[in-house]
């Protein structure tokens, strides 16, 4: 097999996916949630997921949860509600492929957890991970969150992204919606990215997917 035809091979059974934050992003943001019966889907998520996923997209979670680091829930109450929620997508037919955590913080309540660690968004550790679990080629990938930290791979990496909602700065919203940086783009919500990324992805010329 000549080079480029074997790299053409690898490049076929790569993976594209999309990195989504969880708070602000899947659910309403409420500061250090960990009950379920805190925790509310954003409007239109489901349909967001749904069309990502038909699309052919893995859908993988990337959240920082300091707050098992400061001691305001455990990893228990944690991943407890991370168990639940993927199983009321899973009822939705919606599947996560995976979910990523950082728990720590430089100066953690609980010693455990503190760590000047290399997961916490922005740092690129969980991002790295996923794409070494489940083979994913950044270039046909997107990320998707409430803050530009979750967009930390598109700084570094062709991986395409996305600033929603209103919890970043306003400045900051700003300078996205005006274009400065180069592979970031700003939505309302989770919903009208799908749309986009739906619609980019058909209109490859060809009717080629990316
Ligand atoms: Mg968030
Ligand atoms: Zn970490």
């Amino acid at each position: 097999m000549a080079f480029w035809e074997y790299r053409q091979v690898i490049v076929e059974n790569m993976e594209k996916a999309v990195f989504l934050d969880r708070d602000g992003t899947i659910n309403v943001e409420r500061n250090y949630l960990y009950r379920q019966e805190d925790f509310a889907f954003l409007p239109g998520v489901l349909e967001g997921l749904r069309l990502l996923q038909k699309d052919g997209f893995r859908l993988i979670i990337v959240t920082n949860q300091s707050g098992i680091g400061r001691g305001y829930y455990s990893e228990a109450d944690f991943l407890k509600l991370t168990d639940w929620m993927v199983e009321v997508l899973a009822s939705q037919d919606i599947t996560i492929s995976r979910v990523y955590y950082c728990p720590h913080l430089p100066d953690a309540e609980n010693i455990r957890y503190r760590k000047a660690c290399n997961c916490r968004k922005p740092a690129l550790g969980m991002f790295r991970q996923a794409v070494t679990d489940f083979n994913i080629n950044l270039h046909a990938s997107y990320a998707v969150g409430d803050r530009m930290r979750d967009c930390s791979i598109c700084l570094e990496t062709d991986c395409k992204g996305y600033l929603i909602g209103q919890s970043e700065e306003q400045d900051i919203v700003e300078r996205v919606k005006a274009g400065e940086y180069k592979r970031i783009a700003y939505k309302e919500n989770l919903y009208e990215c799908a749309l986009d990324i739906c619609m980019n992805t058909l209109q490859i010329p060809g009717g080629e997917r990316k």
